[in-house]
């Protein structure tokens, strides 16, 4: 089943951390440049962009490219 995250959070752009990489969180998603699909940075459920770029499950995510990142804060709306 997927779930948009926009209906449930407001989403504003959040910064790189200084050496490039991208910052994590409870409140941190990744917004896949690709599909536009946005995964939690910080997932316990199974998740997945639909392009494979953005994985996570288990509290960890894995991403095959950075750069095609958008990192975002998420608020509860
Ligand atoms: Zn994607």
């Amino acid at each position: 089943m997927k779930v948009d995250l926009r209906k449930i959070y407001r989403f504003d752009p959040v910064a790189r951390n200084e050496d490039g990489s991208l910052p994590k969180g409870g409140n941190v998603y990744y917004e896949c440049d690709e599909c536009k699909v946005i995964v939690a940075s910080v997932s316990h459920i199974k998740a997945a962009c639909e392009c494979g770029n953005v994985a996570g499950g288990g509290g960890a995510t894995e991403i095959k490219e950075p750069t095609k990142i958008n990192p975002l804060r998420g608020t509860l709306k």
